[in-house]
């Protein structure tokens, strides 16, 4: 289905693309709740690192705390120490303009009639600017920018009298991506939208049952992956067990693939698949498409090194680190502003003369969003004495913004999206580009049941835009 919703209302005086973390644990036995999910959360550090918080529930109460900033720096030990309890749920939110606040940290807490209600929510909703008008007219006062707010405002005016209900038939009036960890007085709930756009999984722990958007956040706490939660499922953990219902029309699959090209951790296994193994045969069918001939296959580092082992295995070409990543700061993405993006590159990778000097190189990198780092790389790569440079892309180019909770920036600031690729290759000064097909790419991942979402590759846009805060442009 390819749309042009270059029509729709450009308000964007408050970006709300988001990606973000979320962690929930129902503890059986006696477990340190808090610092359990202290660290699941520091393993999804990745999908989130301007605010944090955790939200435990001993016997029926809540406690909240959240704060601005990375998840070492809101939580220490006195804070733990006093977040005591039987259940937690915690998010890591991302930073996009416009939205840095506290007000938008999460988890978010509800006090209603039917109870109390805990909210952690990654993804981003695609009705929620009608259904925020709709609720503020019934007389709704909102206090953040979050598409979880809206939810939340459904709870309370929900005509279920019981918690899980209500918040069930919230979940049926928003459309868009979400991957939800909740809380009521006594269950721990994990629901995914219906599309099944960003990833959730179920783990346990001894007794105790874990959920988290990625599974490395299990490995960190010793806990093992049981499965994903399905798209359009709702999982409910409580003293009767683990129950599941599906309280929406099932849709088509249209997992995000640009989870598997860069945005999730290589580390984590989503339906079954490997991460980082998906991205290593990236690489491998990036060296079938692309005819090169090189002394050096290097990576961008961090993120292009599984997809250049693979190339390097393919091609025969050897494989260098010739690129060393400054492991002290932190992705070049959460800085707004171009300027400070540009240094924050330099700051970042400093390729190793001694490897690069003289030598003919192909430089792997999961994608090229607005060709700011491949620019600066390829020109540092040349300065330390490289005879030619080949950029080589393990993914389709990126041509479409993202509307279902990935920060993958306006269209008029994607590089592809109104350039051909040899205008590309000249713009980052390379001596050659080349970028993974899209029938590649979908060789490469084998995740069981799993379709995905290509919009940013191909516009398809699998779920209709409302109106109100999408940018084209
Ligand atoms: P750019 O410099 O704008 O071309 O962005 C491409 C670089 O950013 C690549 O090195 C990617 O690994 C990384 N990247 C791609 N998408 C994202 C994203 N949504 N958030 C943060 N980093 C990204």
């Amino acid at each position: 289905m390819k749309k042009d919703y270059s029509l729709h209302n450009k308000d964007l005086s408050d970006k709300m693309e988001e990606e973000c973390g979320v962690f929930g644990i129902y503890a059986n036995k006696k477990v340190d709740v808090s610092n359990l999910s202290y660290l699941g959360l520091h393993a999804l550090q990745h999908r989130g690192q301007e605010s944090a918080g955790i939200c435990v529930n001993h016997k029926g109460e809540f406690r909240n705390y959240k704060d601005m900033g990375l998840v070492t720096n809101v939580f220490d030990e006195e804070k733990l120490a006093e977040l005591t309890g039987e259940m937690a749920i915690g998010h890591v939110r991302y930073s996009t303009t416009g939205s840095s606040l506290l007000a938008n940290a999460q988890p978010l807490l509800i006090n209603s009639i039917k109870g109390d209600l805990a909210l952690a929510h990654n993804g981003n909703l695609v009705n929620s600017a009608e259904m925020r008008a709709n609720l503020e007219q019934q007389g709704s006062i909102f206090h953040s920018t979050l598409d979880t707010e809206v939810i939340a405002h459904l709870v309370a005016r929900s005509f279920k009298d019981n918690i899980i209900e209500a918040f069930t038939h919230s979940l049926q009036q928003i459309r868009g991506a979400y991957s939800i960890v909740a809380m009521t007085e006594d269950s721990l709930i994990a629901a995914r939208d219906p599309h099944g756009f960003r990833p959730l999984s179920i783990g346990k722990l001894g007794d105790s049952y874990v959920v988290a958007s990625e599974s490395c956040a299990f490995d960190i706490i010793g806990a093992k992956l049981i499965r994903d939660v399905n798209p359009g499922e709702m999982v409910i953990i409580n003293e009767d067990g683990v129950n599941s219902i599906y309280y929406g029309e099932r849709e088509l699959n249209n997992f995000c693939v640009f989870e598997f090209i860069y945005f999730a951790r290589p580390d984590s296994v989503i339906g079954g698949q490997s991460v980082h193994l998906a991205r290593r045969e990236m690489g491998r069918q990036l060296a079938k498409e692309m005819e090169v001939e090189a002394d050096l296959v290097i990576p961008v580092p961090s993120s292009g090194i599984p997809a250049a082992l693979g190339f390097a295995e393919e091609s025969g070409i050897p494989y260098e680190q010739g690129i060393l990543r400054n492991k002290y700061v932190g992705r070049t993405f959460i800085q707004p502003t171009q300027e400070i993006r540009n240094l924050k590159v330099k700051i970042k990778l400093n390729p190793i003369k001694e490897i690069i000097k003289g030598k003919k190189v192909v430089l792997i990198d999961d994608s090229i969003v607005r060709g700011t780092t491949s620019k600066l790389i390829i020109k540092a790569v040349k300065a330390a004495g490289a005879k030619e440079v080949h950029m080589a892309i393990s993914s389709p180019p990126v041509t479409h913004p993202c509307f279902y909770g990935l920060d993958t920036s306006r269209r008029k600031e994607l590089i592809a999206s109104n350039n051909s690729i040899e205008e590309i290759c000249k713009h980052i000064g390379a001596d050659s580009l080349g970028y993974l097909s899209q029938e590649g790419l979908a060789k490469s991942i084998k995740a069981n049941g799993y379709d995905f979402c290509t919009a940013c590759l191909d516009g398809d846009y699998p779920l209709e835009l409302g109106s109100g805060k999408y940018d084209f442009e």
